[in-house]
């Protein structure tokens, strides 16, 4: 799915810093603000929880829920998803 014009926003509902384009996300880590990419396309690297995006400084894992109808995209933390 084409998310480059999705409202971006973090697990707690707030806007993120970061840039989608096509199918893929880059955002800053959340925890250490390391660059992380994620993809949209279903089966890609961070497209959910069972194939998550990995902080490659941290370690910190992320996944996307989109939100297609509102065209909004939530970036979880899966250890604060799993809290
Ligand atoms: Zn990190």
């Amino acid at each position: 799915m084409n998310i480059t014009k999705f409202i971006i926003l973090d697990g707690q509902g707030e806007e993120l810093a970061s840039d989608a384009s096509g199918e893929n996300l880059a955002f800053a880590c959340l925890d250490c603000g390391h660059p992380v990419i994620a993809h949209s396309k279903k089966g890609k690297r961070g497209s959910c929880e069972d194939i998550p995006s990995a902080c490659k400084n941290c370690g910190e894992m992320y996944f996307l829920d989109i939100r297609k109808r509102s065209e909004k995209l939530y970036v979880f933390n899966v250890r604060e998803f799993n809290a």
